[in-house]
Formats: structure tokens, sequence, C-alpha cells
């Protein structure tokens, strides 16, 4: 048998899994953008982490060539060099590529695996354990390490890497994991040797990792509306299913669910939409013109690129405002840094100025929106009264959603806008965020803004900042049609 660190992750997550990797892995989905992101970022961080042991011998990857990675790891090894990058070997069946590798004055090695997360996790001492079963195989090695971003770490100058990564020893949790290797190995070699593994769909197809087979186990599943549609249900959909209840529609009534979720599986039942006017006008009346519908976008590093910022630290970068006032009125203002600069300090000044002096500033979720606003009152004191008297003044659109005095069977027990806003306004292209450009969502707006800088093509960088744009104008237009809907829907 031969199997990768990864594979191995795998098998200990569900064997199906390993097995369909090995014998279909046609059948596995492709990874989202988001996921293709994180990748990028453990390359980043996993180069980074190089420096905190510089001046070391790489193993180059060449997926051509793994017998000549593992020949030239040898050779570095017997010639004593300190420090080996990527030291690649295979033992036992175990194919394995060690991040940093240390050697000691004794000839022993210490074993650095680097993770761009900001603490150790038990997937990592999996995953560290069977690099170690392997290269004890080879080597002497006398500790384990994972090094991970610290996020209490804040940029000031130079990037300081000795106070941006956490070293964690492992060695004592990789000794207590050692023994339960070698069984481990043995089941996935029996199980590769067999047919594929009789392994029902279960809570390990998301734990600890969204499995990429879904699409092929979960065909039996209803694609709309399965008892995995029940929003807050507690877990009590795999209840459910081991009782052979897969659609909603089929969920007896006496079945103890939350209201929440009662509430879901009886509008879709009866699809009646539920609009309590009362709670809705008494809800609509605590906000005053003139209205500012406002929305930010944010993004991400995990390494900082600015003076004060912390890793993974939600940067806001972008804003859209569209206000209403008495006269009915409607004017839009928006903001969108410079890829190249800090963002936070200019875009708290104009939202200062674009937001009127008076009246109602509403967000969906405001949480987000004022959270924000309170990170960049702490970073700029000279304007932090004022801005976070923004803070007093916010309404919540999504108060009536959320609280369900307005409920929609196609809601599907969720108040998001991505799920209200289609299912109130359905093909109405001027709300269609599938109509959008290239940012079609908060993830793609937090990922591209984050690598905009390093795109050298100077007209794709104004296509973007373009569609940027156009997503969070949209957004807050959102808003205000919600807006006007729920004041229709009062009036009647
Ligand atoms: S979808 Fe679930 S059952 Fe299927 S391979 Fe993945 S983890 Fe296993």
């Amino acid at each position: 048998m031969s199997i990768s660190k990864s594979q191995y992750v795998r098998g200990l997550q569900c064997h199906k899994s390993l097995w369909l990797y090995k014998n279909n892995p046609e059948l596995r989905e492709q990874p989202n953008h988001s996921q293709e992101s994180l990748f990028e970022t453990g390359h980043k961080v996993g180069d980074l982490a190089k420096d905190l042991f510089p001046n070391g011998e790489e193993i180059e990857f060449d997926s051509n060539n793994f017998d000549g990675m593992i020949r030239k790891t040898k050779e570095l090894i017997s010639d004593g060099t300190k420090v080996i990058y990527e030291a690649t070997f295979k033992e036992d069946g175990i194919f394995a590529m060690a991040d940093i590798l240390v050697r000691n004055k004794d000839g022993s090695y210490n074993m650095y695996e680097v993770k761009a997360s900001t603490q150790v996790k038990i997937t990592h001492i999996e995953d560290i354990s069977i690099q170690w079963h392997a290269l004890s195989k080879t080597i002497k090695l006398n500790h384990a390490y994972i090094v991970h971003i610290n996020n209490e770490y804040t940029r000031e100058g130079a990037l300081d890497i000795d106070s941006l990564f956490s070293i964690k020893n492992v060695t004592e949790f990789i000794m207590t994991n050692q023994d339960e290797v070698a069984p481990q190995l043995l089941e996935m070699e029996e199980m590769l040797n067999n047919t594929i593994p009789d392994i029902d769909i279960g809570k390990h197809c998301s734990d600890p990792y969204d499995c990429d087979f879904r699409s092929h186990c979960w065909k039996h599943i209803p694609k709309e509306n399965s008892v995995f549609d029940i929003a807050y249900a507690a877990g009590k959909q795999w209840t459910l299913y081991y009782q052979g209840i897969f659609s909603i529609d089929d969920v007896p009534k006496d079945f103890a669910l939350g209201k929440n979720a009662t509430l879901q599986i009886e509008h879709h039942k009866s699809q009646e939409i539920k609009i309590d006017k009362p709670k809705i006008k008494e809800f609509l009346d605590t906000i005053e013109y003139p209205i500012n519908f406002f929305d930010f976008e944010t993004f991400q590093n995990a390494i900082p690129r600015f003076d004060k910022q912390r890793p993974y630290a939600q940067m806001p970068f972008q804003y859209s405002l569209h206000i209403i006032h008495e006269d009915g009125t409607l004017e839009h203002k928006e903001f969108l840094g410079d890829e190249n600069a800090d963002p936070r300090e200019s875009l708290a000044k104009q939202m200062l100025e674009d937001i009127t002096a008076t009246g109602s500033i509403v967000a969906y979720s405001q949480g987000f929106e004022k959270g924000k606003i309170r990170d960049l009152a702490e970073l700029l004191p000279t304007i932090k009264d004022d801005l976070l008297a923004l803070n007093e003044r916010f309404v919540d659109i999504a108060h009536p959603f959320q609280k369900k005095h307005y409920y929609h069977p196609k809601f599907k027990g969720k108040y998001s806008i991505k799920i209200v806003l289609p299912t109130l306004f359905p093909n109405d292209d001027e709300l269609d965020y599938k109509k959008l450009g290239s940012i079609q969502n908060g993830a793609d707006a937090m990922d591209t803004f984050a690598n905009l800088h390093l795109l050298k093509d100077k007209t794709k960088v104004e296509e973007i900042k373009k569609d940027l744009l156009a997503y969070c104008h949209l957004d807050t237009l959102a808003m205000v049609r919600l807006w006007e809907h729920l004041k229709e829907k009062v009036s009647l």
C-alpha cells in the first residue's frame, strides 16, 4: 500500500472516502473559490514560516519525480544539513513531506509542521502523528512542533515573524497517538484491498472536513426540502434520517423539534406566508429619516500587511450607502479603498462625511457593521467618539425576518438577505446577484480584494473594482427594496 499523509487523514474521517479517492477520484467535487483561497493562504504561511529557521535546503516539489525528492532528502541527511524544508520520505508505504526539519547537535531531528490556523487542532495531531510514524523509521526524531499563526500579534513596522508565529511542542500528544497509527494503517490497507466499504452518510461527512464525495454519496437525499434543509434542528435531522425520513413532507406531526424548525415545517406543508402587520409596523416606526442603508465589505490577511493589523482581522475596505430622504429622494454614495494601502482611516473619515448627521442607519444583521465600527473607533482615537455615535443609530432590517414576523416557506427557516431577497423579488434582474460580474457574494469580495494588490494587469484591476462596486451597491439597494416592500405590506 502507498498512502500519503492527507490520504491517511481522509481515511481517519471515513474509509469510504479513502477508497473512493484511490479508486474513483473522478467522483470528487472540485474545490470551490474559498477552499482554493485557503490553500493559497496555507502556502504563503508555510513559505514565510521557513524564515523562522533560515538558510535551509529546500527539496523542490516535482510531481514526476518523487523518488528524486526522496533521494535528495537522504543525501542532505547524510551530509548533516542543519535545516531541510519539505524533507520527503517514503517509509512503511507512507509518503510524507515534513515542512521543516531541524538537526540537533546529537544528530537527532526536530520536526515542524506549519499550519495557517490560529490554534492547534486535533486533526493537526493526527496529521503529524503519521509523519512521525514514517520519518522515525529513517531518522531519530526528538520533538514535534506545530507552528501556527498567533492572532494576538499586531503588526508595527516590519513584520516580526517570531511574534507572528506560535510554536507549540506536541511531542507528548504524538507519542500518545503513535500506538494508534500502525493499527489504523493496517485497517486501511485491508479496506483498500477489498470492495468499496458499506458506509452510510452521517455526521462524519462534514466532521472534521466537508467531504468532497458528498455529491456521490448523498444522491438519495432530495435536492430540495430534505430533512437536512430544516434550519436550527440541533442535529435532529439525523434522527429523522435514521428513521428512514428523508423529506420534510414526511416529518411526523408529533416529532419534537424547536419552535423555529416546527414553524418552518408547518409553513412548508401549508405553503402559507406569515405577515404580522402590527409587529412589522412597530419595527418600521423605529426607523427615522433620512434613512442610511449601509453595508461594509471586509478582507482578511493571515499575514498582516499594515501597521496595527492583526492576523485574520476583518478589515473594512469598502462600503455602499443608499440614503432615502423624507421627500422620497434616493441618493447613493460609496467608498472603495486603494488596494495598495491600508483603507481603514480614509474609509472611516469618508463614512463620517457621507452618513447623514441625523436619521437611522439601517443594516442587514447589524452586529457585523457595528463591530467593524467599534474596531475603527479603537484604531482612530481622534474620531473615536464620532464613530461610536454612529452605532447608537443602527436599526437592523433583518429583525422582522429573524423574528419570523414575516415568514415565507421559501425562506426555509433562515433569514439571510441572500435567501429573503430572491424569495420576495423573484425574476427581478435589478436585484439578482447572479446577474452581477465576477463578484457575486461576500466571500468573493473578501478573497478578491485581499489579493488585488498582487494583480499586475491594470485593466483587470479596474474591471474587478467595478464588479466590487456593483456588488456592494446591490447589497444596500436590496435593503431599500426590502424596506419599501415591508412598508407596502403593512399599508395593504
Ligand atoms: S460523503 Fe460521507 S459517506 Fe461518502 S465518502 Fe464522504 S464522508 Fe464517507
